[in-house]
This record gives C-alpha cells, sequence and structure tokens, in this order.
C-alpha cells in the first residue's frame, strides 16, 4: 500500500480545504479518528469510533462503523445531541470497518476501511487498517434528501473507473453503502444509519456474568 493510501486508510477521506470550510459552515460534525483505548473491566483494547454526521440539501457528510464482514455492530454508547448532524453514537470493539461518506450534491466520495489490533503483550498495539473499497466521483441522481426520499435506504451511488466500466463494491458492504448514503441525505439527522441498539448485548453480558 502506497504512502497516500495508508494515510487515508487510517485517517479517512482527504477533503480540500475548502471543502472542509463548507462542511463546517453547515454545522455538519463528522470525525473519521479510529483510536485505540484500554478497558479496565475486560482488561483489553479495544478500537474506539464515533459514528456522526447528516446532511444538508446542498450536501452530507456521515461516518459509520460495521463489522469485518458488513454486519451491523451494538453501539457501546448512545449520545443524544440538541444540535443535529453531530455525534450520534460511540463504538468499542476489538475489531471494526469504517464507512466514510462525503456528498455534494448528486456526486458521493466514499471510503471503506478495515481496522484491527494486533497482539501487543498487553502494551499499547499499533492500529492495522487496510482499504476495502475507495472511490471519489460516484453518481445518484435520486435526490434522496427531498423529492425522491422514498427510496432512502434502497439506493448507492455507482462509481465508475476511468474506462468507464463500473466498479462495485465488496458484495458484503451493498447494504452498508445504503445506509450510509442515507446519512448523507439525511437532513437534520438524529440517528445512526449503520450502528445499531446497543441495549440486548449489555443485558446479555450482565446476565452472564450473573
Ligand atoms: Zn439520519
Amino acid at each position: 500500500m502506497d504512502k497516500r493510501l495508508a494515510q487515508i486508510a487510517s485517517r479517512g477521506l482527504t477533503l480540500p480545504e475548502p471543502t472542509r470550510l463548507e462542511i463546517r459552515k453547515t454545522g455538519i460534525f463528522s470525525r473519521a479518528t479510529v483510536e485505540p483505548v484500554y478497558q479496565d473491566q475486560a482488561k483489553r483494547w479495544a478500537l474506539r469510533g464515533e459514528e456522526a454526521g447528516g446532511a444538508v440539501a446542498s450536501l452530507g457528510h456521515y461516518t459509520g462503523f460495521c463489522g469485518p464482514t458488513g454486519e451491523a455492530l451494538p453501539w457501546t454508547q448512545r449520545v443524544q445531541n440538541f444540535m443535529p448532524n453531530g455525534i450520534h453514537a460511540i463504538v468499542i470493539e476489538p475489531e471494526l470497518c469504517r464507512v466514510q461518506m462525503f456528498r455534494y450534491e448528486h456526486t458521493y466520495d466514499v471510503l471503506i476501511t478495515r481496522h484491527w489490533l494486533p497482539e501487543a503483550g498487553g502494551r499499547r498495539p499499533q492500529m492495522q487498517s487496510e482499504v476495502l473499497f475507495f472511490h471519489r466521483a460516484g453518481t445518484l441522481n435520486t435526490e434522496l434528501w427531498g423529492k425522491d426520499s422514498d427510496f432512502r435506504g434502497g439506493a448507492a451511488p455507482r462509481f465508475f473507473k476511468r474506462n468507464g466500466d463500473e466498479q462495485l463494491p465488496p458484495e458484503a458492504f451493498i447494504d452498508v453503502l445504503m445506509r450510509v448514503t442515507e446519512g448523507v441525505c439525511c437532513i437534520g439527522c438524529k440517528h445512526t444509519h449503520l450502528l445499531e441498539l446497543g441495549e440486548t448485548r449489555v443485558r446479555q453480558e450482565a446476565l452472564a456474568t450473573a
């Protein structure tokens, strides 16, 4: 993996300064940071990510998380903000996939990365990252944030290679792509589009240790 791609894999999509300024003006907040944290109770290192973002009519930015094979993960903590388009939930897992998307009008950039921690004998491990799907300037003509909102959750942008062939995402992530597309078209977002209700697992763990 070249250096630029390695950087994108660990830090997320790089957006030009004017784009970042424009996003900030809209009040949409979405940070792609994934970092190792030590969990005292479980006595393990795990990865922490924030599911965040949303949309205004002209643009959207969303970062969400799922498991290594595209399966839904439960959130560790729900975050409810008075302000929309901010942090929705926190996830802490030993291994996860980050799905980040940026939309301007009908044009979409997407990055799907996998992150995990190698065994480091109790010391702080160095996070490993790989790119699973990365494409810029995908298109979807449907206006999911407006007149075509009925199609939300069932549509994703299409990405094309330089030669015009379609670049298909890994099959296991098609559903995830549709959900994150929903996130970048969700005006005033106050939901998690990828992470799911975390309660069940917490309760199961409590029962298991009772
Ligand atoms: Zn939403």
